[in-house]
């Protein structure tokens, strides 16, 4: 039996997760399940799946959980607070961590289990966009294996040579084309941007997701994470990453290579099908998702990415261009922007405003170690929460 932490278990990817696994209970044993504040959600969760930890970050949810535990036959200890993640994300009898956090939180439990050298399904891909180089060093100074849960990142991996980390040249890849739907604004008017509402904008159109992953895709920034997590996963340079706009999010990416090939991964969009992938791999198991009908797609549409439409596009790949410290300040000031916006605080279109205006304010310099990258996070919050306060609409 393969032993799995699951760090984020009551959002959109840790529920597909659980999906896959109850497929497959004769293969997957869950040891912990980790969540912010939903008690009741992951109590259920603990109900069906009986992990050894639980683990909440709120008191209150824990006070909550503990209730419920009490009138319960589970086994199931209670863990709480930010130094329990990462404790459950290093169990010697768990092999396997989901690292589906939302945001910068997911950083120091997917460090955790990348330190103590678990197979890492990173869904969390702010973790590697602010730690970057660190991040990848741990991972192969432990013999950990990284493989990505991002479905554009999964489709890449599946197109890629098996030898690619020896370097994308040598294995004659040419050019990662990284696809993105464009989300629920490709077509609206810029001139209406400023006015839409947090539920518009998380409407997206092919994936059901957190809230902020679907107003990351709404501005783009999302993609330019994903950018930047394509250079580190893959050892790529930033200008070898294409964006192509397609809408009907089927094919997830494709890698392009010097005689010409294109290899591309395609399926219906709906994230268990690269969980299972990253579960299973190097074999395949039944994740749940239906069969592609090519028929039922009929035809595929690509167009070029607009940053006139999408800034935050384009500050991601100035960040990465700029390096060191300057993605995790990207990060950051984008998290605080898209809170102040999911609270009704901030207009859409003041959210690129925001990130660049934090880009060109704070830029720590030094060396690149885990302490000054959780401090340009924290400069980075500081300063955009000033100006989301004086920008609020
Ligand atoms: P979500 O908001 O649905 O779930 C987030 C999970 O993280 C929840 O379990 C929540 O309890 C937990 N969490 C939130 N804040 C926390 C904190 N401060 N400390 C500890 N736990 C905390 O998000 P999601 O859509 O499942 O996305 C998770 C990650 O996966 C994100 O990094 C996202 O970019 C990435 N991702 C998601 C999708 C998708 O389809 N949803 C696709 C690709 C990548
Ligand atoms: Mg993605």
């Amino acid at each position: 039996m393969t032993g799995i932490t699951i760090l984020g278990a009551t959002g959109s990817i840790g529920v597909s997760t659980l999906d896959v696994i109850s497929r497959h209970a004769d293969q997957y044993r869950v040891v912990a399940l980790t969540a912010h504040r939903n008690a009741d959600k992951l109590f259920a969760q603990c109900l069906q799946f009986r992990p050894d930890f639980a683990v909440l970050i709120d008191d209150q949810a824990g006070k909550r959980f503990a209730d419920l535990l009490k009138d319960s036959d589970l086994d199931t200890q209670l863990l709480m607070g930010v130094a329990a993640l990462e404790e459950v994300a290093a169990l010697a009898d768990v092999d396997y961590v989901m690292a589906a956090i939302v945001g910068a939180a997911g950083l120091l439990p997917s460090l955790a289990a990348a330190r103590a050298g678990k197979r890492v399904l990173l869904a969390n891909k702010e973790s590697l966009v602010m730690s970057g180089k660190l991040f990848m060093d741990e991972i192969k100074k432990h013999n950990a294996t990284l493989l990505p849960i991002d479905s554009e990142h999964n489709a890449i991996f599946q197109s890629m040579p098996n030898d690619f980390s020896q370097g994308l040249e040598q294995c004659g890849v040419t050019k990662i084309l990284l696809t993105a739907s464009g989300g629920p604004f490709l077509q609206t008017p810029i001139d209406q941007l400023k006015a839409v509402t947090p539920d518009q904008a998380c409407a997206h159109p092919n994936w059901e997701m957190g809230r902020k992953i679907s107003v990351d895709s709404a501005t783009m920034m999302n993609k330019g994470l994903e950018v930047i997590e394509a250079c580190w996963l893959f050892n790529s340079q930033v200008d070898n990453i294409q964006v192509v706009i397609h809408p009907q999010s089927v094919i997830h990416s494709m890698v392009q290579y010097s005689d010409g090939s294109v290899l591309a991964q395609l399926g219906n969009p709906d994230m268990r099908t690269p969980i299972a992938h990253s579960l299973a791999w190097p074999e395949r198991i039944d994740s749940g998702v239906a069969p592609l009908d090519m028929f039922e797609v009929a035809r595929l549409d690509f167009q070029e990415p607009d940053f006139e439409r999408f800034p935050c596009l384009k500050l991601a790949y100035q960040s990465m261009q700029a390096g060191g410290h300057a993605p995790a300040v990207l990060n950051a000031a984008n998290e605080v922007a898209v809170e102040s916006f999911l609270n009704n605080e901030l207009s859409f279109d003041k959210i690129a405003e925001v990130i660049e205006l934090t880009l060109s304010k704070v830029s720590p310099s030094g060396a690149f170690d885990l302490d000054s990258i959780l401090d340009a996070d924290r400069q980075a919050r500081e300063y955009a929460s000033q100006l989301t306060t004086s920008l609020r609409s």
